[in-house]
């Protein structure tokens, strides 16, 4: 048995839980840990049941309640390492500061140690013993204080198979313009389900990655024409329509009628943007491309939504 229950898709927020029998993994965290376990208790999901967060890249819409939860329901958190080391940074409150000012900072503080370390034990009997009961006092309030502790922290490489109790995964690489982006292939019971959100277009890498799914949620995030004509800065419309931003309706379709194999019991649209896109043209679009492909058993379309979490897909 394999379950996925989208919590909440699009650009103000990603989660999605993806569970065997036996283990439960939470992919992305974008929304408050509030509203993530309110959407939880709707969907009918045991979030004490959870046994790892699982982290596709450092966008806040998949990071937002990431710490708060993870401490919360006391969960290690998987991410490649690239992907931390950037959520650490967006995380940190003097994020703003330039890697020459911290590294100069940095300098200084050691040569501030340093310099303690070498002086002569009979000058500083009294600076010593307070230096030491200051770090025992700092030391367990700096971590409480500190942002970005987690219970715990697990690091993944795209491209390597790992395993969380009893799903496989396989993460693959996903060009997008993020630290190290990954989307996830998650196996359990001889079921396959694949993530692929968040990705300028569908490199071969992908392709191969998502073969032979039961379950695939592929991104339609935007109608080419909404985005040209819409609100956005030019700036962001490039970006958007990059080979690093989102897939568009016209793309995702294009890989569903020339690539995609048909094996999937459901495809599930995901990440669609509020702005660009409409749910139903997103539909239409997919539907078109799968026309000889829809049946009762197979590829049945489902649209992932922003604001409020899907009926869990059980197979
Ligand atoms: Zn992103
Ligand atoms: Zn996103």
């Amino acid at each position: 048995m394999m379950r996925m229950t989208v919590l909440a898709s699009g650009s103000r927020g990603n989660s999605t839980l993806v569970s065997s029998s036996r283990t439960r993994i939470l992919v992305d965290a974008g929304l408050s840990c509030r509203e993530l376990l309110k959407r939880m208790q709707i969907a009918g999901e045991d979030p004490a049941a959870i046994d790892a967060l699982l982290i596709t890249h450092e966008h806040q819409d998949h990071v937002q309640g990431l710490a708060v939860l993870a401490r919360r329901l006391g969960v290690p958190v998987y991410f490649t390492k690239a992907t931390h080391r950037a959520w650490m940074r967006w995380m940190m409150p003097h994020k703003r500061i330039t890697y020459a000012a911290w590294l100069a900072q940095r300098q200084q503080d050691l040569a501030q140690r340093q310099a303690a370390e070498a002086a002569p034990p009979t000058a500083t009997l009294a600076p010593a013993v307070v230096g030491e009961g200051r770090c025992e006092d700092e030391s367990p309030a700096a971590r409480q204080d500190d942002p970005c502790s987690l219970p715990g922290v697990e690091y993944f490489a795209a491209g390597s198979g790992f395993s969380i109790g009893d799903i496989a995964i396989t993460p693959f690489t996903i060009p997008h313009d993020a630290a190290d982006p990954v989307g996830f292939v998650f196996e359990a019971d001889g079921i396959r389900m694949a993530i692929a959100t968040d990705l300028g277009y569908i490199p071969p890498n992908v392709k191969m990655a998502i073969r032979n799914c039961d379950v695939l949620m592929i991104e339609s995030n935007h109608d080419l024409e909404m985005l040209r004509d819409g609100p956005y800065p030019w700036s962001v419309k490039q970006r958007v329509m990059s080979r690093v931003g989102h897939l568009s309706n016209e793309a995702a379709a294009d890989f569903l009628e020339k690539n995609y194999d048909g094996n999937a019991s459901y495809v599930v649209l995901a990440h669609l943007s509020e702005c660009n896109n409409l749910p139903e043209l997103a539909r239409v679009t997919a539907e078109r491309a799968l026309r000889d492909r829809m049946s009762l058993l197979a590829n049945k379309l489902v649209l992932a939504e922003q604001n409020m979490p899907l009926e869990p897909i059980c197979l």
